[in-house]
């Protein structure tokens, strides 16, 4: 089937379209320029700027699958979690496709389509399988039996997420935002053993899979005010490589341990944190030795996309899931467990 799909949980505008497990179009703008003077995201700036870039990054996709709307055979869009005005206007958009065309609509979970996305890059999915997803707004472990109906959640972050964490230390540090590629960057000049920095909910009481980041982002920014207190220079390229470590190592060595105690040979890595040079090589170094198959989409499908909505929604159609009805919601708490929101 011809699906496309449409992603609009956070500060991307994606536009995918997949036939079968096959990529045809991934079309993403991104308003990231427009809240990097803030910071972060800021939700109304997110919102505008998917309303502006909804029709146009949809006839890009078209244009570069080749196809023409006629020609889709499904329309999936992501109903939650995200933030509420931006998941409204994606939603809104996927119904008006959906009726104009007469075509079934899926309302997906964006945890789920980060986790189908590796089908297109790596084949059909590895089922079960454990997912780390890594991103600026979640950091979660799942545990994904089938992508379509069957997923749970083992852990979570208890605070921040791991790439607001990277965005946080590198405003510290005097770097640009989003600062995850910028540490990245810098760390490959540091020492990652130079700090000790904190792992946060690693002690043997501590619940196994979820995660914290606020311990270690307060103790990083605590050592670099010391340091300027005492007016000594900051050794940017070691803070930046000791964090960076810090958050890999305990998001590998948990991930790995999920594989473990649930009997799962595959584990796979979504979100932007994903594309982080430290955690690829820590994983597949850690994988290898516990004999656990890795699998990471390249970057770009790594990151919130279109393609991603799409894949999970032409997984649906596969399966033989029921669409949701024209009603549904969007849902900025949707819970992981919910990979189909049905109707209102
Ligand atoms: P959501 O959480 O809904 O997926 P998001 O926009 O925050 O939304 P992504 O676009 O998947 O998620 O990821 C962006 C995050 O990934 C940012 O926090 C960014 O700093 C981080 N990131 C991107 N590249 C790297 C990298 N090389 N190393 C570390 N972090 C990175
Ligand atoms: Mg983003
Ligand atoms: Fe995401």
């Amino acid at each position: 089937p011809l699906v496309l799909g449409i992603e609009t949980s956070c500060d991307e505008t994606g536009v995918g379209i997949v036939r079968g497990t096959t990529l045809l179009a991934d079309a993403v703008a991104s308003s990231v320029d427009e809240h990097a003077r803030f910071g972060g995201v800021v939700p109304e700036v997110a919102s505008r700027a998917h309303l502006e870039a909804m029709i146009p990054t949809v006839r890009r996709a078209l244009d570069q699958a080749g196809v023409t709307l006629r020609d889709v055979d499904a329309i999936a869009v992501t109903a939650g979690p995200g933030l509420a005005g931006t998941l409204l206007v994606g939603v809104a958009a996927a119904k008006a496709y959906a009726m104009a065309l007469d075509k079934p609509l899926y309302g997906v979970n964006h945890l789920a389509a980060h986790v189908a996305v590796d089908q297109l890059e790596h084949g059909p999915l590895p089922e079960p399988c454990v997912a780390l997803l890594v991103s600026g707004g979640h950091s979660s472990l799942l545990l994904v039996p089938d992508v379509t109906g069957d997923v749970r959640e083992l852990g979570s972050t208890i605070d921040d997420a791991a790439g607001e964490a990277f965005d946080k230390i590198a405003r510290v540090l005097g770097l640009p935002f989003p600062g995850g590629p910028h540490i990245d960057r810098v760390a490959r000049e540091g020492d990652p053993s130079a700090i000790d920095f904190p792992r946060g909910l690693t002690g043997p009481r501590d619940p196994a899979y979820d995660f914290s980041f606020s311990g270690l982002k307060t103790a990083v920014a605590r050592w670099v005010e010391a340091r300027e207190r005492a007016g000594e220079p900051v050794p940017v390229a070691d803070v930046a490589a000791s964090f960076q470590e810090a958050v890999v190592d305990v998001l590998t060595a948990k991930a790995v341990r999920a594989c473990q105690e649930h009997g799962v040979d595959h584990l796979l890595i979504g979100g932007g944190v994903a594309a982080n040079s430290r955690l690829r090589a820590l994983a597949e170094e850690r994988c290898a030795r516990a004999g656990i198959r890795l699998r990471v989409p390249r970057p770009k499908l790594c990151t919130d996309n279109g393609a991603m909505v799409a894949a999970l929604g032409a997984e649906l159609v596969a399966r033989n899931v029921t669409p949701s009805e024209l009603d549904l919601p969007a849902d900025s708490s949707l819970p992981v467990t919910e990979v189909v929101v049905a109707a209102s």
